[in-house]
């Protein structure tokens, strides 16, 4: 392919956490080089990474150094400041691209892009205001979440309203930020696609895999999901459709809940995602040398699992035992053990089913 990246080129990655490691080993398998851009000290991907910058995303001479050093430059989280952005995107290609952060970094913008495209989404409403918020209770029920618009993780920054007399209660315990109210979706269960998208366009999609979550952070995902034949073929359509229409260069992380009356989008990942973990040891090429091979404009590899897996992933004190796991162990050099803190995963893969 044409301006494809040469082995020996270096793949500049914004954030240093466990996705930028283990792109950066996927990245050094393919004899390329990583250089980490990161506001905290000693990132897990600086143990692996050939460079590391320590530095603000307001230090304008860091991030143009960081940018002229490196031949393309990828993300491992969605909430980079934009000023940022502007800087390095004169200097060097951003991929994915803008357009996909843009999305993907505001729930309400995530929304209306899908329902532009017919993929169904949870009923919402945009709230700035008690009197917003009563007047959506009204019309979307309860119970229902109230979410910041942005900056929400592992189910961070979220309100839960049983009555419409907890409105103000849900708003304080968002400190006043932009919010979205999302009506409660009854879930039979919660998947995921981690599709990925070439930059002549082809598009490669893994077997949707079925996630657990634990206080609101993704504990296990299990490979292959409880699906009907037509709601599989409905995920991965869904996953090709909205790569597609942003012109996608990377994996994304498409997260659904599956209900009796179909697939209901809950939110989209523009990066490599936990709950692609799975791939790394049931998949001939897994999430991270995609995405790698997809920003460098090398053709996709083999997305086909050759196994059934369950990713756990080790939460906080789940990783002191970590010597006596069962399966591959992946650990993400984190030197301080906190609760609710990924410290590392494990899969456990048997014959394919
Ligand atoms: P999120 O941060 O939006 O991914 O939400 C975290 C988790 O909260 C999801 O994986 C679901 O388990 C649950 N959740 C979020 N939104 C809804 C919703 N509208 N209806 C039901 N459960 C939800």
């Amino acid at each position: 392919m044409t301006n494809a990246l040469k082995p020996g080129a270096t793949i500049g990655i914004l954030g240093g956490g466990q996705l930028g490691r283990m792109l950066s080993m996927a990245a050094a398998r393919l004899g390329l080089k990583t250089h980490i851009f990161e506001p905290a000290a000693n990132p897990p991907a600086g143990d692996v990474a050939h460079r590391v910058t320590t530095a603000g995303y307001d230090d304008i001479e860091a991030l143009k150094t960081f940018a002229n050093s490196v031949d393309v430059i990828t993300y491992e989280f969605e909430n980079i400041p934009t000023e940022a952005l502007d800087i390095i995107e004169s200097l060097r290609p951003i991929r994915p691209t803008r357009d996909a952060l843009a999305v993907s970094q505001d729930r309400i913008t995530e929304k209306a892009f899908l329902t532009n495209l017919g993929i169904t989404v949870a009923p919402y409403a945009q709230i700035d205001s008690l009197p917003d918020l009563t007047a959506a209770l009204k019309t979307i029920g309860t119970p229902a979440i109230l979410k910041t618009r942005r900056f929400g993780y592992d189910g961070k920054g979220q309100a839960r309203i049983t009555d419409i007399s907890q409105a103000e209660d849900a708003l304080k315990a968002l400190k006043g930020a932009p919010a979205v109210l999302e009506g409660f979706v009854n879930f039979t269960r919660e998947v995921s696609v981690i599709a990925a998208r070439g930059i002549d366009g082809a598009v490669v999609c893994y077997d949707p895999g079925e996630n657990v979550h634990k206080d609101g952070i993704l504990d296990t995902t299990t490979i292959p999901a409880t699906l009907a034949a037509g709601q599989h073929m409905d995920a991965i359509l869904l996953a090709g459709k909205i790569l597609n229409a942003l012109d996608y260069i990377g994996v994304m992380g498409v997260e659904l809940f599956v209900t009796d009356s179909g697939l209901i989008v809950n939110e989209i990942a523009p990066r490599v995602h936990n709950s692609g973990h799975w791939t790394q040891n049931a998949c001939v090429v897994d999430q991270f040398e995609q995405h790698i091979r997809a920003i460098a404009g090398w053709k996709l590899g083999d997305g086909q699992r050759h196994a059934n897996a369950v990713m756990t992933n080790l939460i906080g004190d789940d990783v002191l035992d970590h010597a006596n796991l069962e399966g591959a162990l992946h650990l993400y050099g984190k030197a301080e053990v906190k609760p609710g803190r990924k410290m590392g995963h494990v899969n456990q893969i048997s014959p394919k089913a």
